[in-house]
């Protein structure tokens, strides 16, 4: 799961090692290079904030694009809540439930 943690100062953890350190180039402990991980997150990162101010702003359907893109990156589950809420202010419950569902399928 990708989070804030492209974030200056923030933790993450090894994809190879498991290892927790902050945001570096490359694992402190396996070497691993972690420059193109935190690249994809930080792309997370925009879309997610891309998707909450244009939702603050009154624009459902750029909050919708971008959660799904947002969604697309990151299988989260607030990525997916994100899009279900998209929808729901669109009047589109339909979909909004599929998310829902496959979230819930996700988490057993
Ligand atoms: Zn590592």
């Amino acid at each position: 799961m990708l989070d804030d943690s492209a974030a200056i100062g923030a933790e993450m953890k090894c994809p190879t090692c498991n290892a927790r350190q902050v945001w570096s180039p490359e694992c402190r402990r396996c070497k691993s290079d972690l420059r193109l991980l935190r690249g994809f997150a930080g792309l997370a990162q925009r879309l997610r904030k891309a998707a909450l101010l244009d939702l603050h702003a009154g624009r459902i359907q750029d909050a919708q694009n971008s959660a799904e893109a947002w969604h697309r990156v990151d299988r989260s589950p607030a990525a997916a809540r994100l899009v279900a809420v998209c929808h729901l202010l669109t009047g589109d419950a339909a979909p909004a439930l599929a998310v829902a569902a496959n979230q819930a399928a996700a988490d057993d």
